[in-house]
């Protein structure tokens, strides 16, 4: 017996399941591209640089690409020098390709 609540029976209609497959993999897409933004580039291609600038990079400055500390990263910072819009920009002191939401023990705040 059926009441006027309960949900209509389901139907298994050419429209329902085109729907359904175009859905799917929009719903399964969202949350990586989400993250992605909120990451901004990839600026992790260290392959032009010399092994000195790569070890000044990777262990003196200790660079990330996602700054440890969310106040010090590197769009905030005095040595930063940014890219185009979405792209990864540059530093006057570590080499190689600088996410702008990275960071490093070499951080020096904008002055005012
Ligand atoms: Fe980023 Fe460090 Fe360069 Fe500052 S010094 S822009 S924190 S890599």
């Amino acid at each position: 017996m059926t009441t006027e609540l309960d949900p209509p029976p389901a139907t298994l209609t050419r429209r329902n399941v085109l729907v359904r497959a175009v859905s799917l993999p929009l719903v399964l897409a969202v949350p990586p591209a989400l993250a992605a933004c909120a990451r901004g580039p990839s600026c992790n291609d260290t392959s032009g640089l010399s092994a000195d600038d790569a070890k000044i990079r990777n262990e003196a400055a200790a660079y990330q690409e996602q700054a440890t500390d969310p106040t010090k990263h590197c769009s905030a910072c005095l040595q930063f020098v940014p890219g185009p819009k979405d792209a990864c920009g540059s530093c006057k002191v570590v080499k190689g390709p600088i996410n702008p939401n990275g960071g490093c023990k070499l951080f020096q705040p904008k002055q005012g």
